[in-house]
C-alpha cells in the first residue's frame, strides 16, 4: 500500500480552529441552547472570520465580473499572475506605484500563498516565527519537512522568537539565526501589536546582515489607524533585498469567502546563489496555480476604486468599533489587554493561568467562544485572543456577559 507523507504525522493533533470547533460541539452537547432563553446562545469572538456584508461598490464589481464572463467580447479565461489592471491597482494604491506589475502576483488568498511560498525554500530552510503567531507558518513548515515533530512546547527545528509584554511584543532580533526564513506579521495575529517604523528598520537591518528572507504578512494593514505605523515592509529602505509581502482582501473588503490576495516578490530579492526569487515564484505559481477567480479579481479592482477604498475604511472602522467595545469591557474587569486599536484582535492576559482553562471558563460562565493563546505558540500561554469579527448586537451582548460573569 502507498505510504502516507510522514510530515502529516508530525502535525500536532488538529489545527487550532477545528480543535476549538470540537470543544464547542462538546459544550453544546452538554449545554444545549434554548431558543426561548437567548442567554444560553454561544457567541463567537473566536475565529477571525468576517461577518458583515460586502458593501455596494465592491459588490457591484463582483457582479459585473460575473456578467463579463457571459459576454463574448468580455469573456476571460486563465489570468496567470492576475489581471494587469488589478496588479497596477495594487501597486498604485498600496505601494505608491513602486512595483512593476510583474512583481505583484494575484492569489486566491494569503493562506494559500503561505503554503505555496514554502516551495521556494524547501525542506532545508530554517524557519523562524514570532511567538505567538498565525499557526499556518509553522504548520506549513512541518508539511514541507522544514520543521520536526511536536515537542509539547512547539515544533522541533522552528525558531520561536518570543513576543511578550516584557519586549513590547517585538522579538529580540539577536536570536534570529543566520540564513533563516522569518515569518513576520504586523499588525500581528494574535497579539494585535503593530510594529513601529524603528522596529521594522531594525528587522530589515537584521535580515540583511544575517542573510534572512522576511515573509511579511500584512493581512491586517488596513486596520492601522496610527499614521506613524508602517502598513508595508516596503516602506523601509533595504526591504526589497530581503522581503516578500503577503496581503489579502479578506479582512479589508470582507473577501474571506470570495478569496483574493496578492504577494509582492521584488526583483532585487536573490537567493545565496544569486538566483531570482521573483522568477522562481513566477514558475511556482505558473506550475501549481492557475490564477485567482476572474470574478473575485473584478471585485478587487472595484475595492481599490475611490468608492471601494471608502468601503474598506467603513468596514474596518466597524470592526475596530467592536474591538474597542471588547477591550473596554475586559479592561473594566481588570484584565490587561493589548491590540484592538490598530488591529481587529485583542490579546488579553490572565497571568499564571492555562489559556485552555481560561477558554473553558469564559465559555462556561459567559457562553462566549474565544481562542486560547497557547494555540498560537508557547508564548501565548496565559493569554486569550478575542476577535472583533462579529455582528454589533452579538459583540455588545458578549461584552455585557463578560462584564457580568467574568
Ligand atoms: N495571514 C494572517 C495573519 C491571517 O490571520 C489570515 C487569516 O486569518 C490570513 C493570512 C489568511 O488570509 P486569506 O483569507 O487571504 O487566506
Amino acid at each position: 500500500m502507498i505510504q502516507r507523507n510522514v510530515n502529516l504525522s508530525r502535525l500536532k493533533a488538529g489545527y487550532l480552529f477545528p480543535e476549538i470547533a470540537r470543544r464547542r460541539r462538546e459544550f453544546a452537547a452538554a449545554h444545549p441552547e434554548d431558543p426561548a432563553r437567548p442567554e444560553t446562545r454561544v457567541i463567537s469572538l473566536g475565529v477571525g472570520n468576517t461577518t458583515e456584508p460586502i458593501l455596494p461598490v465592491t459588490c457591484a464589481g463582483l457582479v459585473d465580473g460575473a456578467r463579463r464572463l457571459a459576454g463574448e467580447a468580455t469573456y476571460s479565461g486563465y489570468t496567470d499572475e492576475g489581471f494587469l489592471e488589478l496588479r497596477e491597482g495594487v501597486s498604485r494604491v498600496c505601494y505608491h506605484g513602486g512595483f512593476s506589475p510583474d512583481e505583484i502576483f494575484i492569489s486566491d488568498g494569503s493562506k494559500c500563498d503561505i503554503g505555496r511560498l514554502q516551495l521556494l525554500f524547501g525542506a532545508g530552510v530554517k524557519a523562524a516565527v514570532q511567538d505567538p503567531s498565525y499557526p499556518v507558518y509553522v504548520d506549513g513548515s512541518v508539511l514541507i519537512g522544514a520543521a520536526g515533530g511536536w515537542t509539547g512546547a512547539g515544533y522541533g527545528g522552528v525558531s520561536y522568537l518570543p513576543c511578550t509584554p516584557e519586549n513590547s511584543y517585538f522579538p529580540d532580533l539577536a536570536k534570529l539565526e543566520n540564513d533563516s526564513l522569518f515569518y513576520f506579521c504586523s499588525p500581528n495575529n494574535p497579539t494585535g501589536a503593530a510594529a513601529t517604523r524603528p522596529q521594522l528598520e531594525a528587522l530589515v537591518a537584521a535580515a540583511l546582515k544575517k542573510g534572512c528572507v522576511v515573509v511579511f504578512d500584512a493581512a491586517y494593514a488596513e486596520y492601522i489607524r496610527d499614521p506613524a505605523l508602517p502598513k508595508s515592509i516596503f516602506e523601509i529602505e533595504g526591504s526589497r533585498e530581503c522581503a516578500i509581502e503577503l496581503n489579502s482582501f479578506s479582512k479589508s473588503a470582507g473577501f474571506t469567502g470570495v478569496r483574493l490576495g496578492w504577494t509582492v516578490v521584488p526583483k532585487e530579492l536573490k537567493y545565496a546563489g544569486g538566483e531570482s526569487l521573483n522568477a522562481d515564484w513566477n514558475r511556482v505559481v505558473g506550475t501549481i496555480f492557475n490564477g485567482a477567480s476572474n470574478i473575485a479579481q473584478a471585485g478587487g479592482i472595484a475595492a481599490l476604486s475611490p468608492g471601494g477604498l471608502a468601503e474598506i475604511r467603513e468596514l474596518s472602522d466597524f470592526y475596530l468599533g467592536n474591538a474597542k467595545r471588547i477591550r473596554g469591557a475586559l479592561e473594566r474587569k481588570g484584565v490587561g489587554c493589548v491590540g484592538g486599536d490598530n488591529s481587529p484582535y485583542i490579546w488579553a492576559r490572565f497571568p499564571g493561568r492555562d489559556s485552555w482553562d481560561v477558554f473553558a471558563e469564559i465559555l462556561e460562565k459567559c457562553r462566549v467562544l474565544t481562542t486560547p493563546g497557547a494555540g498560537f505558540g508557547p508564548s501565548g500561554q496565559s493569554f486569550i485572543r478575542f476577535s472583533a469579527f462579529g455582528h454589533r448586537r452579538d459583540v455588545e451582548e458578549a461584552c455585557a456577559r463578560l462584564e457580568t460573569f467574568l
